[in-house]
């Protein structure tokens, strides 16, 4: 299949790490003052440094620094920045038409990702798939079909669970600080129940136990025939990269199928080789009636997609899904180059090279700083949560204090966690182990410095 070595230039970025000003250098402070008197004040960023150009795992900005890239614009990335497959189709398409909207003319690559995304999702039942621009909009789409396909109105989500900002979303969403407080009244039939988050637990449960708890209180409080569907995350993302226990995923696909609840896995943050396979569901051999896909399926571009059991999906009524700009055309041709990329180049087979190449480290400096409670993830889908030496009590502050050191050494880093105390890595499936490692190194003292 693949594994050929990471080229050292990428869309003429040099992959190496360099810095010539302090980060953010002063014509990134110049663009942050210039977002203050414009921008909204409730788009935050993450790390101010104004992107120039961008290429396989590093981020060049408007200083000159070159960053290596550990969060790849939050999962997005997964073919690397500007993979030239993705730059190339892209150009392509741009040239030949941008928009006509597939609800009024509609074209092949809409059809050609639909059909990809029903080949590459989990289970060989017929599927049908519709396109959408966001993450979001792609999981309001997926309980309206679930709701429709069922004729039921309850949706069942998680502890911790993220799945966007809007307002049906943000009703699904756990955390109130930043993504709800004060944007209420939320949508309603929308019921919470706990999760299963090993290291949270005061007492170690089974994914099973976990899975029973949880559907005992659907079962006591909503009732299973009232159900539309149960929305999981099989990872979740910005919930802080909570491995369920396993079994607790089987369970809950069984529960699903003995009420007729249709099971729909949030595979936005997990999706296309991030966590090792193609999608996340794949590791436990669960097979989701719907899925919903954005970020790593197009490499960079917006798109956004529901796949799922044909009679599920086709249950909707002709006119009842779509919008202006659901599977653009110029969104399409970079995933069909994004997704033959990720097979070509057996993208899950690097996942799982680089999480054998980061957990060793990662656990390394866990035992060597008992701040670091926990070290967790799948393929590049890791993290190391901060506590409190000695407890489990969430310590936010060291998180943003090794970001913080790790972002003035020049690497990208995000957090994440319902209590902000998770660090998460995230890099392109591309990147180069060489690469990797100096990011890890940077990691090792930023953590050196900042964690007891
Ligand atoms: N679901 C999950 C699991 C996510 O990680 C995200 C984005 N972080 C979303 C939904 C929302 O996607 P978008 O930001 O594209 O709307």
């Amino acid at each position: 299949m693949t594994t050929a070595p990471a080229p050292d230039v990428v869309n003429g970025v040099e992959q190496v790490r360099r810095l010539l000003t302090p980060v953010p250098g002063p014509r990134s402070r110049e663009l942050a003052a210039r977002k203050e008197s414009a921008v909204a004040r409730g788009v935050a960023t993450t790390l101010p440094v104004y992107v120039e150009r961008a290429g396989g795992a590093v981020i060049v900005d408007v200083d000159g620094n070159h960053l290596i890239d550990l969060g790849s614009g939050i999962a997005v990335v997964n073919v690397g920045h500007a993979a030239p497959a993705v730059v190339h189709a892209v150009q392509e398409q741009v040239a030949a038409f941008t928009h006509t909207c597939f609800m009024v003319t509609p074209y092949e690559g809409y059809v050609a990702v639909c059909e990809r995304l029903a080949e590459l999702s989990p289970g060989s039942h017929p599927k049908r798939a519709a396109l959408f621009n966001s993450g979001a909009e792609a999981v309001e789409n997926a309980v309206k079909i679930a709701r429709h396909a069922t004729g039921r109105d309850a949706v069942v989500v998680l502890d911790h669970a993220y799945h966007g900002r809007t307002n049906l979303t943000m009703a699904m969403t756990a955390k109130a600080m930043p993504y709800k407080s004060g944007f209420g009244p939320f949508a309603g039939e929308v019921y919470r129940v706990p999760t299963s988050y090993p290291f949270r637990e005061p007492a170690p449960v089974t994914g099973e136990e976990a899975a029973a708890r949880a559907l005992d209180a659907v079962t006591t409080q909503v009732g299973a025939d009232r159900v539309a569907c149960v929305v999981v995350e099989p990872i979740q993302g910005e919930g802080g990269f909570v491995v369920p226990a396993p079994g607790f995923l089987p369970a809950v696909e069984r529960w699903c199928r003995q009420h007729g609840v249709l099971l729909v896995a949030d595979e936005i943050q997990t999706g296309f080789g991030r966590t090792g396979r193609v999608f996340a569901c794949e590791h436990e051999g669960v097979v989701p009636d719907l899925m919903t896909v954005a970020k790593g399926v197009a490499g960079g571009l917006p798109l956004a997609g529901v796949v799922g059991r044909a009679e599920v999906v086709d249950a909707v009524h002709p006119g009842g899904l779509g919008g202006t700009y659901g599977g653009n055309p110029v969104a399409c041709a970079a995933a069909l180059a994004a997704m033959r990329t990720l097979v070509e180049d057996d993208l899950p087979a690097r996942a799982r090279a680089i999480e054998e190449q980061m957990l060793p480290r990662l656990q390394a400096m866990a035992q060597r700083h008992p701040g670091i409670g926990d070290v967790r993830g799948r393929g590049a889908m890791l993290a190391i949560e901060l506590v409190r030496p000695g407890t489990i009590e969430p310590d936010a502050a060291q998180a943003a204090r090794i970001s913080a050191a790790c972002h003035a050494a020049g690497v990208v880093t995000l957090t994440a966690g319902t209590y902000g105390n998770v660090l998460r890595f995230l890099p392109p499936l591309t990147i180069a182990p060489r690469l990797l490692d100096e990011a890890l190194d940077v990691l090792e003292s930023a953590v050196a410095e900042s964690v007891a």
